[in-house]
């Protein structure tokens, strides 16, 4: 089946990798910015990193036939930062016209500190008034609920943000109600040490109905499977779910989600 992995930081994995995503019936993906594994010393360095978002892993992706889309921003981990982040979020613009980029993210918060809300304030701000689409990280384990509460609460507190354009990432049960209540998207990620499972992503696909939900694998430095979605598709017809559903999540909603972006062209695959 074809899929479409909304999360996975391929500027960690192999080009071997891309071509056993492809095998596995990827077409498309998108890539986040996100943490190099190091704080970054300059503005400069995400400027180059920003560069091989935009021009290398496209090309890279291409090789093997899968589509490359990516979002920016500077990461919570390093907004600590508060004068480095200014510097990251003033030079974004100027990558904003590249052809595979879809919006802003991932923001959102790590240990939910004062610093990394006024950074996340600040994306958002960026992202309305360059109308792009936002990708949300949720913190992990005993953050998240908490982190989650306070994320929501600032994008509801902003009227101009246009719900049905954000996605909030790595939901969980406790976490995926609220963001769909409030109308955003919602994203699982599949993961083999914490966040969820393919078992997990299934029963709260069960629970909650596939409208706004999306899998990815988040691909990244750490212990991290490239093909998990692949693995919840398998988990979800062994369990005799319609080939329709399961499309729905892995490719369908996706789609739906990335065609809002003003710069989102797909070619779906012929035939
Ligand atoms: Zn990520």
């Amino acid at each position: 089946m074809d899929y479409i992995d909304p999360h996975i930081h391929m500027v960690s994995r192999t080009t071997d990798d891309y071509e056993t995503l492809a095998k596995m019936g990827c077409v498309a993906l998108s890539e986040p910015a996100f943490w190099a594994g190091f704080d970054r010393g300059s503005a400069e360095s995400f400027r180059d990193y920003f560069r091989q978002l935009t021009e290398f892993e496209p090309k890279r992706a291409a090789q093997f036939g899968i589509q490359h889309f990516t979002w920016l921003c500077i990461n919570a981990k390093e907004a600590e930062n508060v004068s480095l982040s200014r510097e990251v979020i003033a030079m974004i613009p100027e990558f904003l016209a590249a052809p595979n980029v879809l919006g802003i993210g991932e923001i959102g918060l790590n240990k939910n500190t004062r610093n990394e809300s006024i950074i996340f304030l600040e994306h958002l701000d960026l992202a309305v008034k360059h109308s792009q689409q936002i990708l949300i990280h949720t913190p992990h384990l005993e953050d998240k609920y908490q982190g989650t509460r306070m994320i929501l609460d600032m994008l509801c507190g902003d009227s101009r943000i246009e719900r049905h354009r954000v996605l909030v990432d790595h939901v969980e049960e406790h976490t995926v109600r609220p963001v769909l209540e409030a109308g955003f998207w919602a994203g699982m990620t599949l993961y083999p040490v914490t966040k969820c499972t393919p078992q997990r992503a299934a029963d709260i696909i069960e629970m909650y109905g596939p409208e706004r939900l999306m899998a990815n694998s988040a691909g990244d430095w750490g212990p991290s499977k490239p093909t998990a979605v692949p693995d919840l598709i398998l988990e979800l017809r062994r369990r005799g779910h319609s080939e329709s559903l399961i499309r729905r999540v892995v490719y369908d909603n996706p789609l739906e989600f990335f065609r809002q972006s003003r710069q989102f062209a797909f070619t779906p695959r012929s035939g």
